[in-house]
């Protein structure tokens, strides 16, 4: 069953869970997701970001995902991550996404929060819901790439706490774009850590108890647990996850062809640790969020 990100939330928010929200870049991430969705009965989450939609990537990788509603069990949302063009987004309406995150969260308020709403307006009318940024997370602004691979953001600004999201914003924002939810910047950025992120969790409670949207926290790959945990408790309720996946993809296929002679080998063979090292980190991630055992 396809659905919207809207749907998906609302459940998470009532009863205190998160979503595992996994960027995917090819079959094989794809194909490990919703096997691991399936079988520890979690919603099944799925974005896409910019770099694989390109040059018509965009119909293969929403060909596979829409397929895979069609044979698994658990519900399955098709999220655009990380959008900045008004034109990919309704590029990704027009091929089947029933989410998209708008990212302005490096204009000023008030251009951040018109632009949003020029996309909410789109994607409203089609059935389709919109993440929003408010706040900055560090790094890998429309993804790159490459730069999502280095967390650098605090070395670049003055002060840190800039780019926090700000409590008082929160509620502004939401009334003028009518959001379906909200991705606050509280201490994490994108990418792998160099040191170990301390979330504001005090932030966090105070936007929760304002936001009428749920919550949304990106660069969750490399958040120690228990943080993750208590971020959950005060109002989290989609945790976007890439790096952590690729880490196990590219470790599992540098490790196996290293101990191969034979480089004609088939690429299900080449694949298989990889697999195995994405499914790990998958099912982990369902596991220590909460989104296990719930559909
Ligand atoms: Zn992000």
């Amino acid at each position: 069953m396809l659905v919207t990100m809207r749907e998906m939330l609302a459940d998470a928010r009532e009863k205190k869970y998160a979503v595992p929200a996994f960027d995917v870049s090819n079959y094989e991430m794809i194909k490990a997701v919703i096997d691991v969705c399936e079988e520890e009965r979690s919603p099944a989450l799925f974005m896409c970001l910019k770099p694989d939609l390109q040059n018509k990537g965009i119909k293969f990788l929403t060909a596979m995902i829409k397929e895979a509603e069609k044979h698994y069990t658990v519900p399955v949302c098709l999220h655009l991550d990380h959008a900045t063009e008004l034109d990919d987004i309704k590029e990704a309406i027009d091929n089947g996404f029933t989410s998209v995150m708008y990212d302005g969260s490096v204009l000023p308020f008030e251009q951040n929060a018109a632009r949003t709403l020029e996309v909410t307006k789109i994607a409203h009318a089609k059935g389709v819901t919109v993440e929003a940024e408010l706040g900055h997370v560090g790094d890998a602004i429309a993804g790159t790439g490459e730069d999502i691979l280095t967390k650098d953001s605090t070395a670049k600004v003055d002060n840190p706490e800039d780019t926090l999201t700000d409590p008082e914003e929160v509620r502004r924002f939401i009334e003028i774009t009518d959001v379906d939810a909200l991705a606050v910047a509280i201490g994490t950025s994108h990418g792998v850590y160099r040191s170990t992120p301390a979330l504001r969790i005090d932030r966090l409670e105070k936007i929760e108890s304002i936001s009428k949207s749920p919550l949304v926290l990106h660069g969750g790959s490399g958040t120690p647990d228990d943080q993750v945990k208590e971020a959950i408790r005060h109002g989290i309720t989609k945790i976007n996850i890439y790096s952590e996946v690729l880490y196990g993809l590219n470790s599992g296929l540098r490790d196996k062809l290293n101990g191969i002679q034979n480089l004609s080998m088939w690429p299900v063979y080449v694949y298989e640790d990889a697999i195995t090292r994405m499914r790990e980190v998958i099912r982990n991630k369902i596991r220590t969020f909460g989104s296990a055992g719930r559909v």
